[in-house]
């Protein structure tokens, strides 16, 4: 079979990271499962033997979907979609969700999560070394790692070396897990995001250049700080005085 580049297809072969996965995702008799592109079934079947009660693949590539349903099981189900432009709160139950996410996708996936969050309370993925360990707090703050963490504590568990994937990819890939906080803030994510993609548009702006300095002040904000150096606690803090 050929491999499409394209869509990041890139087999993840060692039987121990996959079921290691499978560990980090805590999987039990009740869980709903969703795994996001599913390829040929690798991860797919360690899930499959931990007895979950559903899961359910999504898969892009009508190639892989076909392969995916060769699997037979009653409680696979393989759905050829999109998952960048898909509802994960469909399935009319909570699911955990996981993925060995191609390198374009996986912010886009992280978003969705967020957005679905009150359907996901714990999701597994294997992404970019780099942009685990950004997603996981441990390099510079970005825009999508405040947005993460407001609404998941979020763990790098581990690295994964390129000899371990069918093609070998350029990069090294890391897993990390999400992990829903108890007290959510209700807050509109959209108007968040808005926000927060405002705050981290220019690293080296001081805050007051985007920012009215009253709004600074009464967020007990320094106004010629700069984003990068703001907490988590100030940005949520900053965001509800400018919401007020
Ligand atoms: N889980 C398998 C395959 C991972 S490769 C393994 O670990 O071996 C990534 C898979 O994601 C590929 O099968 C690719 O076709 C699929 N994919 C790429 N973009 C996608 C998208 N937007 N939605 C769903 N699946 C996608």
């Amino acid at each position: 079979m050929r491999l499409k580049k394209d869509l990041g297809q890139h087999l993840l072969l060692s039987r121990g990271v996959l079921e290691k996965i499978a560990d980090f995702l805590e999987v039990s008799e009740k869980d709903t499962l969703v795994e996001i592109g599913g390829g040929t079934g690798n991860l797919t079947r360690v899930l499959l033997g931990r007895n979950p009660k559903k899961i359910y693949v999504l898969e892009i590539d009508p190639a892989m979907v076909k392969k995916l349903k060769e699997i037979d099981d009653p409680k696979l189900e393989v759905l050829r979609e999109d998952a960048t432009t898909f509802d994960l709160c469909s399935f009319g139950c909570e699911v955990k969700v996981t993925g060995n996410l191609p390198y374009n996708i996986a912010s886009l996936v992280i978003e969705r999560v967020v957005l679905f969050r009150s359907c996901v309370p714990l999701a597994v993925f294997t992404v970019q070394k780099e942009v685990g360990l950004k997603l996981a707090g441990k390099s510079e703050m970005g825009w999508l790692t405040v947005f993460l963490n407001t609404f998941y504590e979020t763990e790098y568990l581990m690295s994964i070396p390129p000899r371990f994937f069918f093609p070998r990819p350029k990069v090294v890939s890391g897993v990390v897990r999400l992990r829903r906080r108890g007290k959510l803030p209700e807050i509109d994510t959209l108007r968040f995001k808005g926000f927060l993609t405002r705050l981290f548009s220019s690293k080296k702006r001081k805050l007051k250049n985007i920012f009215p300095e009253e709004s600074l002040k009464s967020a007990g904000i320094e106004p010629s700080t700069r984003p990068h150096k703001l907490t988590q606690e100030e940005i949520l803090r900053l965001y509800n005085v400018l919401e007020r």
